[in-house]
């Protein structure tokens, strides 16, 4: 089967409409709903029948480290592979994020991203660009980043990060010198610049959202905290209405009650769930690579000494917490990997079921377990029992 052949699904319902209904996606796109899309199918489409799940958009992660046993910032060239395991999860586009490493290892991810996209087209998950989660970040907030790889902005280093060559997301830390210059400069060349890793007061972060930060990386992990006297970057990031801020709703990172508040406070519209995956995403228990960090997994957590260093959950399941940890509605829930993220690219054509929109779909249950992932028309990950297409 390929992308440009017609896939019609069939019986299912949509988020905010249970009533089972049919989608054409042709040509790689989302192309008629409802009876229209029945009468325009051509003979020859390929058919999905789906009775009794939800066709919901695409899932979108802005912070994946690597999956299947394979760590990007180690070998960026593992991109295919860790693009293929993320349909498990529902997921169809991602941001491949490369950790606090030297310039020669952006360089290579770069190009390893510009190779992936010219070579034939696998069964994976869309790269849409580079998130770079450092270097330019705050030693007294590093996380499990490399500290000797840490370094104050240099615009001169980053000269080559722009949408055009493939970096989508930087994450930085405000406060250090140069950074303001080097937000403008990098919103300049269409790069979505995120606040993270940042030992950064609250007023840094009203300056940083004037000079252009939209973003907010893993609110409260490595950041510095927030204090009823001394509110911090986090209070001015979750108060700007220009802000999305990310969070990894895995049950370690940050605790559920303080997820519910931050719902509260943002609804699902500014409310960005990613999942900072590392290379043992998908995998056994073990010791597994982030960049230079030898990271232990067990028990559901990755740790670095007694340090959390990314996470071991699937998209999927994080959504089901969203909706655990705060009562979401499942359509405001997976409006926290779909629509939300969407936006904070600036993809019009992403994020919803649209006509005309990329012909992304992950089918759901009612209990939002993934029961099929559909990347331009194409079914790249199903349930066993799920049979009917092709
Ligand atoms: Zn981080």
């Amino acid at each position: 089967m390929t992308a440009s052949t017609a896939l019609l699904i069939r019986g299912a319902g949509r988020l905010d409409d249970p009533r089972p209904t049919s989608l054409l996606v042709e040509g790689g796109r989302i192309r008629a709903r409802g009876a229209v899309a029945d009468a325009a199918a051509p003979g020859d489409a390929h058919t999905l029948e789906a009775d009794g799940l939800v066709a919901a958009p695409g899932f979108i992660d802005l912070q994946v480290n690597g999956a299947a046993g394979h760590d990007l910032t180690e070998d960026p060239s593992t991109l295919g592979a860790v693009a293929a395991a993320l349909t498990g999860y529902g997921v169809t586009a991602f941001l491949p994020t490369i950790v606090s490493a030297p310039f020669e290892v952006h360089h290579a991810a770069i190009a390893a991203l510009a190779a992936y996209r010219a070579s034939t087209p696998v069964r994976a998950a869309t790269p849409l660009g580079l998130h770079l989660e450092g270097p330019f970040l705050s030693p007294e907030r590093p996380g499990v980043h490399d500290p000797t790889a840490l370094r104050p902005p240099d615009s001169q280093a980053a000269r080559e990060w722009s949408a055009a060559n493939g970096v989508r997301l930087v994450t930085l830390a405000p406060e250090l010198p140069g950074a303001l210059d080097l937000i403008r400069e990098l919103v300049a060349r269409d790069v979505v610049v995120s606040a993270g890793h940042t030992a950064g007061s609250f007023e840094v972060g009203r300056s940083a959202i004037e000079a252009g930060v939209t973003y907010a990386t893993h609110l409260f992990n490595a950041m510095t905290p927030l204090d009823h006297r001394s509110p911090g970057i986090a209070a001015a990031l979750l108060a700007d209405p220009r802000v999305t801020v990310g969070m990894i709703p895995d049950g370690h990172h940050v605790h559920p009650a303080v997820v519910d508040l931050v719902w509260r406070i943002l609804g699902p519209g500014r409310f960005s769930v990613v999942t900072d995956a590392i290379a043992a995403l998908g995998m056994p228990s073990g010791r597994y690579r982030l960049g230079r960090a030898e990271v232990d997994v067990d028990h559901g957590a990755a740790r670095v000494g007694g340090r959390l260093a990314g996470s071991i959950i699937g998209l999927d399941a994080a959504v089901r917490n969203i909706g655990a940890f705060t009562g979401a509605t499942a359509a405001a829930a997976v409006e926290t990997v779909t629509g939300v993220p969407a936006r904070v690219l600036g993809l019009a054509e992403r994020g919803h079921l649209g006509d005309g929109t990329v012909g992304d779909v992950t089918l759901l249950t009612a209990g939002l377990e993934v029961a099929a992932t559909i990347i331009g028309g194409q079914v790249v990950h199903a349930r066993k029992d799920l049979t009917g297409w092709g």
